[in-house]
């Protein structure tokens, strides 16, 4: 038996990454695989298959500073309410927990159980981590070692699930109009142009606000 087969049969769930995510998120770690496995089950709560436009939103309550934000790129991967499609965005509460949200499906919050942090948490991944140690960096069998533990423990075991029957959520309105900036000539978005001297400019060029926005 090899041992690739007997990892398959000790498995609890069949939520596993693909290794397409794990390229994608670039390092091996228990976060990512728990976010997509929240995501694959909030899906099959929902009753819908993974995302390809713009019909799924995620609200993980991460924040930034904070450990365990590589859950969102699981999520991401799992349901395809992606980043760059803008179907993804922070509360920042802080919590290892997501709200994902299909307008005709409704709602549910997923989040992480104080215990099942605490078992984790004393895996010697976070030994490495808590000494600054980035993921790449930490021996691979220990990065497996949690991340399969992780695998065999039930979903009940991880998750606290709620149903937000209440939960709307309405995104802004899409629009492709756009002009160009009276002062660096650059195309702007018209919900983003500013007016200076009567003439439309881009936040940058306004002056009126810092010039670097990030989301917060
Ligand atoms: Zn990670
Ligand atoms: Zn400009």
């Amino acid at each position: 038996m090899s041992e690739m087969y007997q990892k398959e049969i000790t498995m609890t769930t069949q939520y596993v990454p693909p290794e397409w995510a794990f390229e994608f998120h670039a390092h091996e770690c228990p976060f990512m695989p728990i976010g997509y496995r929240m995501g694959k089950l909030a899906l099959e709560f929902l009753g819908v298959e993974k995302e390809a436009d713009h019909g799924f939103f995620v609200f993980p309550e991460l924040g930034e500073g904070h450990p365990q934000t590589c859950m969102m790129d699981g999520m991401q991967i799992a349901t395809g309410a992606t980043y760059g499609k803008v179907m993804i965005a922070k509360t920042f509460y802080g919590k290892l927990a997501a709200t994902f949200y299909h307008p005709q499906k409704g709602a549910v919050r997923y989040s992480l159980l104080p215990d099942f942090i605490d078992a984790m948490g004393k895996f010697e991944f976070f030994v490495y981590r808590k000494k600054g140690i980035e993921p790449s960096h930490i021996p691979l069998e220990v990065r497996r070692e949690v991340i399969q533990w992780v695998y065999d423990q039930p979903d009940k075991v991880l998750f606290k699930v709620e149903a937000k029957p209440d939960f709307t959520y309405t995104p802004v309105k899409g629009s492709f109009n756009k002009t160009k900036c009276s002062v660096c000539g650059e195309y702007v978005f018209d919900r983003y142009v500013r007016t200076k001297d009567g003439q439309p400019v881009c936040i940058p060029c306004s002056g009126y606000e810092k010039p670097v926005l990030i989301e917060r």
